[in-house]
């Protein structure tokens, strides 16, 4: 079996695998690249095989790095199937559908403003492209065999990280070799979700390293200074902006936002959740809770599906009223993207950035050359839309949301392995916690780690 690292080395966009094995070969992951402009320019380069002879695609989950590039790879001659979770099938088209728009739309806005570099810009890919890659979903539940290529069989199990995230075991037939991908790894403690399952037995694990330079600080502590945040800019009349993640971290901040406001940790205030995307996400994870899903731990489930909902959120579904939440005044919107990279939170940052009594608070993760990560460095100015806009509202970033399990806990979950692999490979990080985390299992475990270069093709 060979492993080639597409994407997601030295980043944690673009997540792409591709597997030789069997007869055949297929790919673990096909996700957008994100972030800066050199980055997001490999969305455009050729693929580095046929897309035609890929026997599959295995999505680990519906992020938007995992699995945002499946419509080009379509587009350009991939017939499928697509083999996820049933909750990942779920999720999937709400995030391709809405990433297609978004794609429609900035590039319909780049093309009336004259901003693109290119006199014609084009998106990657349409709504027509994203339906068609949503038709090749084949949803596999949890712990069944499929066969992703002739002679290999593969089977997911939960991953704990977002709702139908899983862990990938692929195990060549005629060898017996078996690798194990992580995927993107929850935590033990998400709010909402079952702990991530331990590895099975294999000859090489790939896992990720998002966080594997750092550790989570305290979560009360952070909840705390997120509470007092939210009600010193609410006192001043300010509006609280929270780039979300649409899928997932909208419903864990939901929760977090209600346990807050029962215990009166901060002040009623309207909440409004802009993101077409997220509110249709809301709608996937309310089903689960209520359904008791098997994914969703026993806490939740008990709280039934109001416990990610509050009287006081109000849907904004229209640009009409998204656009009014620019005029500012004492509220809470939680709106996608999460780096402020695009969607409709890039305007409210446009328009609420200038003024001292807002405040943006940042709950995600902020990858390297986003308006997110500038804002968390201490940008006096951030270039929205090709124009530069002030900073002068407030700036709090809190990791209390992270849904990536840090290095303690990358660690922990590949000692929970029976047995030992012969080789570990470090993707999805920026170099420095890639390298960080491979130099730590080198240590505390013995075996041979490598952080693969893109393009690296590998024997496993
Ligand atoms: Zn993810």
């Amino acid at each position: 079996m060979f492993l080639t690292f597409i994407g997601a080395t030295g980043t944690v966009t673009g997540s792409k695998t591709l597997v030789e094995a069997g007869g055949g070969r297929f790919l673990l992951d096909c996700g957008l690249f994100q972030g800066p402009r050199d980055i997001r320019a490999h969305n455009w380069e050729p693929f580095p095989v046929p897309p035609g002879d890929l026997a599959s695609t295995i999505l680990s989950h519906a992020h938007l790095d995992h699995c945002g590039y499946l419509p080009a790879l379509e587009r350009a001659g991939f017939t499928g199937p697509v083999y996820c979770s049933p909750n990942t099938a779920e999720l999937v088209p709400i995030i391709l559908r809405d990433s297609a728009r978004l794609q429609e739309e900035d590039t319909a806005f780049a093309r009336k403003k004259g901003f693109s570099r290119h006199a014609q810009p084009r998106p990657l890919y349409g709504a027509a492209d994203a339906e068609r890659a949503i038709a090749l979903l084949a949803p596999v539940e949890f712990g069944a065999d499929f066969h992703p290529a002739a002679g290999v069989t593969a089977h997911l199990d939960p991953g704990g990280h977002i709702l139908g995230s899983s862990i990938t075991t692929i195990t060549d037939d005629a060898t017996g070799r078996c690798v194990v991908f992580s995927g993107d790894l929850g935590r033990g403690n998400h709010p909402l979700l079952r702990p991530p399952a331990p590895p099975s037995s294999a000859n090489a694990i790939v896992v990720e390293s998002t966080y594997g330079d750092r550790e989570h600080e305290d979560v009360e502590q952070q909840i705390d200074a997120m509470a007092a945040a939210i009600t010193r800019t609410l006192k001043r009349g300010g509006s609280v902006v929270i780039p979300a993640f649409a899928v997932d971290r909208t419903e864990v901040l939901l929760k977090a936002l209600r346990s807050l406001q029962d215990q009166q940790r901060i002040p009623v205030a309207p909440i409004h959740v802009d993101s077409p995307m997220a509110l249709a996400g809301l709608h996937v994870y309310r089903q689960a809770i209520a359904d008791a899903d098997p994914e969703i731990n026993s806490a939740t489930v008990a709280e039934g599906a109001d416990a990610i909902w509050l009287p006081n959120v109000h849907e904004a579904t229209t640009p009409e009223q998204s656009m009014a939440l620019d005029r500012g005044g004492a509220r809470i919107i939680v709106s996608a993207s999460g780096m402020g990279s695009g969607g409709r939170v890039t305007h409210h940052l446009k328009a609420l950035l200038p003024d001292r009594d807002n405040t943006v608070l940042l709950v995600g993760y902020q990858a390297v050359g986003t308006p997110g990560r500038m804002l968390a460095d201490g940008a006096h100015e951030i270039k929205i839309h090709g124009q530069y806009v002030a900073v002068r509202a407030e700036v709090v970033q809190i990791e209390a949301f992270s849904v990536h399990a840090d290095a303690s806990e990358l660690i922990d979950w590949l000692r929970s392995s029976r047995t030992k692999p012969t080789q570990v490979f470090v993707n999805h990080g920026e170099p420095e916690a890639s390298h960080a985390l491979a130099n730590r299992i080198r240590q505390e475990w013995d075996v041979a780690v490598i952080v693969p270069q893109a393009g690296e093709r590998i024997y496993v």
